[in-house]
């Protein structure tokens, strides 16, 4: 019964898009019941707030391209750290794959959780060292962190997602992960590619870290804005 009252609220704006499928309303709602993917505190010599999930500025400019197959969404988390940053699994689970299908290279691992969702670590800097089909438990470090352009001088971090076990729903993590969102969006001085995109017809539509709608995978784009804020650059024209 929580689950049914809280689903509407978390997915606000998107269930249009998405829908109240059998398989979306039998998965876990957002209550902060994970950890963070880092054991260390977030600072400047550690983490920080690279990229929130979902209607990122950057992820409008790159809607038909990089997210394309994610309805133009920023469908993880990032988190920015140097390379070989020890990442730790956010709860219990199965490892379920290490350097799969669902991208996110050059390296990454799934871990399967028993509450019907699964977390997806990506830019790894090397091939996990753990194995398929072995229990982790929460806290437990699984993997090294990367850069997604493999220099560990350009874009190191950490990509973050919460996927259904299918691989086909792609859920905000900000609402699973216990943590001080509000400080975290603060701390980061690099923010822009943080922020998010507007519709001027639509204002305050998914505008902050936890209002940000579900994915599914290869669906229509959520955010082709017809009067969109920041203006498109010049190589992704509205509406084409
Ligand atoms: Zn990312």
């Amino acid at each position: 019964m929580l689950c049914l009252l809280l689903w509407p609220l978390y997915t606000g704006t998107a269930s249009a898009h998405v829908g109240k499928s059998a398989a979306l309303s039998s998965l876990p709602a957002p209550a902060g019941q994970y950890g963070l993917p880092f054991a260390a505190s977030p600072g400047p010599d550690t983490w920080l707030m690279g990229q929130f999930y979902g209607n990122t500025t950057f992820a409008y400019e790159q809607r038909r391209s990089l997210y394309g197959n994610g309805q133009g969404m920023h469908f993880g988390l990032d988190f920015s750290a140097p390379c070989g940053t020890p990442v730790v699994a956010i709860t219990d689970g199965v490892v379920s794959e290490v350097d799969g299908p669902h991208g996110s290279g050059p390296h990454n691992l799934v871990i399967t959780h028993p509450d019907g969702l699964s977390s997806l670590y990506g830019h790894l800097l090397n091939k996990a060292a753990v194995k398929v089909g072995q229990r982790v438990r929460r806290g437990e470090v699984v993997a090294l962190s990367g850069d997604s352009q493999e220099t560990c001088v350009s874009e190191p971090h950490l990509h973050l997602e919460i996927r259904d076990h299918s691989h086909q729903l792609l859920l905000n993590p900000v609402g699973y992960l216990q943590a001080d969102w509000a400080s975290l969006g603060l701390a980061d001085p690099d923010m822009d590619s943080a922020g998010f995109q507007q519709d001027l017809r639509q204002p305050g539509v998914w505008q902050f870290p936890e209002d940000q709608p579900g994915v599914r995978l290869h669906g229509p784009l959520l955010n082709n804005f017809a009067q969109p804020w920041p203006p498109p650059t010049p190589s992704t024209p509205v509406r084409k």
